[in-house]
């Protein structure tokens, strides 16, 4: 690699919101602030966090819920020689 050119790619502190905080590598030169982590994320807590604010995802699925009911797929790769 060519000197000077290349960012520095140097060890970070990253901080997320529920107070957890890990090093990581970046480029980014500063601390990284993020919402969520592997520590605190849905997927591995297992709790659900949804922030359904004003009742948006109920408005959508009342929206497009029938629509997606049953949506109908081409069959066009029917027919394949044996
Ligand atoms: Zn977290």
């Amino acid at each position: 690699m060519k000197p000077k050119i290349h960012p520095e790619y140097k060890e970070i502190t990253v901080i997320c919101s529920c107070g957890n905080k890990f090093k990581t590598k970046s480029v980014l030169g500063r601390e990284l602030h993020v919402e969520v982590c592997s520590n605190c994320h849905p997927f591995y807590t297992g709790k659900q966090k949804v922030m359904d604010t004003a009742g948006r995802v109920e408005k959508f699925r009342q929206r497009y819920g029938k629509a997606t009911a049953g949506p109908q797929v081409a069959k066009g790769a029917a027919g394949k020689g044996a």
